[in-house]
Formats: C-alpha cells, sequence, structure tokens
C-alpha cells in the first residue's frame, strides 16, 4: 500500500520525480527491523497482503513469530525497473530505512545494487552494506521462489533475522 506522504508537486498520489509513474512507497515508517523486497511485480502488486506471494511471505514471518505492525516494509524498486533511475529509488528506500537495526534485502535485485552479490550467493548470512553502515542485513530469496514452493532458503533466512529481532526486543524491554 502505498504511504499517504505525497512527494509530488501536485499533493496527489506519490509520482516518481524522474518519469511521473506513480511508485509505492511502503508501509508507514515503524520498527527496527526492515524488509526491502526488488518491486511491485504483479505477483507481489502490494506489501499490503494482497497477492499471493506477498500472503506467503507474511504468513513465513508471522510463523517466525515476526509481526506485520513491526516492521518496515518498502521496494527497492519503487515502480517497474527503469534503465538510469536505479539512484533515486536507492536514496528514497535508504530515506525510508533511516533508524532501522537489521534489514532484510530479499531478491537479487536488492542484493546485487546494495552487496555486490546475487541473492543465492549470500542468503542465510550476517553481511553489512555499504549504504546502511550501522545495520546488520540477512539477504535472502525474492518472494517469488515461495510461489514455486522452494520454501527452506527463505525460512531459513527469516529465522535467523528472527533470532535477531527477538534479541533486540528483549534489550529494549
Ligand atoms: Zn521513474
Amino acid at each position: 500500500m502505498p504511504s499517504k506522504r505525497s512527494i509530488s508537486k501536485t499533493g496527489s498520489a506519490p509520482t516518481c520525480p524522474t518519469c511521473g509513474m506513480p511508485v509505492f512507497l511502503g508501509l508507514p515508517q515503524i520498527g527496527v527491523a526492515g524488509l526491502i523486497v526488488e518491486r511491485p511485480l504483479k505477483e507481489i502488486a502490494d506489501l499490503s497482503g494482497s497477492a499471493y506471494a506477498d500472503r506467503i511471505l507474511w504468513a513465513e514471518l508471522l510463523r517466525a513469530g515476526l509481526r506485520r505492525n513491526e516492521l518496515r516494509a518498502c521496494y527497492l524498486w519503487k515502480h517497474e525497473p527503469k534503465e538510469d533511475e536505479l539512484k533515486w529509488h536507492l536514496l528514497e528506500t535508504v530515506r525510508y530505512m533511516k533508524g532501522v537495526k537489521i534489514l532484510m534485502f530479499l531478491g537479487s535485485e536488492v542484493t546485487q545494487p546494495l552487496l555486490g552479490y546475487n541473492a543465492s550467493d549470500v542468503s542465510g548470512v550476517w553481511t553489512k552494506s555499504d549504504f546502511f553502515p550501522k545495520v546488520a542485513v540477512m539477504p535472502g530469496p525474492n518472494p517469488g521462489t515461495l510461489v514455486k514452493g522452494t520454501v527452506g532458503e527463505m525460512r531459513l533466512a527469516i529465522t535467523r533475522f528472527a533470532e535477531r529481532m527477538n534479541r533486540i526486543k528483549r534489550v529494549r524491554q
């Protein structure tokens, strides 16, 4: 679901400052843990739970004890990827995630620009990104893989992410 905050000059629905396309900016900026997904694909049309891969992803997160209202979630690409437009989408993502302590990067379209690796090469292993110097990063596969029934890799990444998040929550209580 797009945020109510508008970045367009007209004050209507948010649009991309470069090409004018409508953009998905993410759920409200809550929590200390964030989730970055590749882009608003048809099968993950929005992060509000309407699409199939999205529903399975949130079910997997819930299975690990992570609730939707505890996670900040957005796409790296705020609209379908376009040549030479990555920079704004990247900066907007960094701005949106300001203040989080741990992040999941889901899919190679996220891990490539932010880590320099394909998701399958780094999935399930804690790492760091130059774009988020103070944040622990857990890479994982594209949620689209869940639709194909290959859940193990995602489950491992989410389990490790949830363990760390629960430690952070205990410290803060
Ligand atoms: Zn654009």
